[in-house]
């Protein structure tokens, strides 16, 4: 309480600097936790389902990075990604992701596939190929059974080297997925620079199509466009029964979100495939 007045006594200044000095103590504490945590093997896959709309049937999940942090509990990736960005960790925390959901997965039945998210600067990286080539070999997992997912507009300040690492990776037989469609990170310029095998429909439509017309009328739009560029959709953010008839009636055939459910850990993961014979 006494902190309490002290500060409001000083003013909104005050205030304000104190959650500055708050916010620039906790990009510390993520640096050094990062620093710390990546060779310690903090950061783990979970895995989020994809189904396939027509049957239901799971095909794949995402891979999305998860802190397990030893007294924070987990945290989720939007609060060490940017840092992990900022301080070039992020190849580093990818690999270590990588490698073990790989490691996991490997095993599991030959339909069931990966879809990885790489960030921008990792596709400034001339050694990223080489990089996930290497952890493929050494984890057994098949090219033919991964998908990497991008976004952002800024991987075409390089778009040569962004172009030649995409070419490496595809002449292994990896597939390649524009992440976030229609958001202002991924539009259509970038469908031509690149050799997508997929679009990925940002779950922002998809969660409102059904209250919200103009919503439901870009899914329709993009979907239409999948069809006539002859690029499959994934939709994600199917929350509910209604989003999920909406889409196949649209004639989607893949797609992801809570309605299937959400991003679990390895061991839930392997019990649902158990139940459906996918092990
Ligand atoms: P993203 O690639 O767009 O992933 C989808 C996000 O939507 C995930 O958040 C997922 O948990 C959430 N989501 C899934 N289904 C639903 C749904 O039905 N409704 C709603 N409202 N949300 C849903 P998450 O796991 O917090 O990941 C956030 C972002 O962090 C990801 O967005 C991705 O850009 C990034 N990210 C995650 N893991 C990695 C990684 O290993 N490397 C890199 N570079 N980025 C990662
Ligand atoms: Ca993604
Ligand atoms: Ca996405
Ligand atoms: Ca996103």
């Amino acid at each position: 309480a006494m902190q309490a007045a002290k500060t409001a006594g000083r003013g909104r200044h005050a205030w304000f600097d104190a959650t500055m000095e708050r916010e620039l103590i906790s990009r510390n504490a993520i640096e050094a936790g990062l620093r710390e945590g990546i060779p310690a093997g903090q950061f783990v896959p979970y895995y989020e389902p994809q189904v396939d709309l027509t049957s239901g049937a799971i095909i794949g999940f995402e891979v999305l990075a998860r802190w397990e942090h030893p007294t924070r509990g987990i945290i989720p990736p939007d609060s060490f990604i940017p840092v992990a960005e900022e301080c070039g960790l992020i190849a580093d925390m990818s690999v270590s992701v990588m490698r073990r959901a790989f490691t996991e997965a490997r095993d599991w039945d030959p339909s069931i596939t990966l879809s990885v998210n790489i960030s921008p600067a990792q596709l400034k990286d001339p050694w990223l190929a080489q990089k996930v080539v290497k952890l493929l070999v050494e984890t057994g997992y098949p090219a033919n059974r991964l998908e990497i997912e991008i976004t952002e507009s800024s991987l075409f300040q390089n778009l040569s080297l962004a172009q030649s690492i995409v070419g490496s990776l595809k002449n292994q037989g990896i597939r390649l997925a524009l992440d976030d469609f229609g958001t202002g990170y991924s539009s259509l310029a970038h469908l031509r620079a690149l050799p997508f095998d997929r679009i990925k429909i940002d779950k922002s439509f998809v969660t409102a199509m059904n209250k919200d017309p103009e919503s439901m009328a870009i899914v329709d739009a993009i979907s239409k466009l999948g069809e006539s560029l002859n690029l499959p959709i994934t939709a994600e953010g199917i929350e509910d029964q209604a989003i999920y008839d909406s889409l196949r009636k649209m004639g989607l055939h893949k797609g992801q979100g809570w309605h299937f459910g959400k991003p679990m850990t390895v061991a839930a993961a392997r019990r649902l495939l158990a139940e459906k014979g996918l092990l």
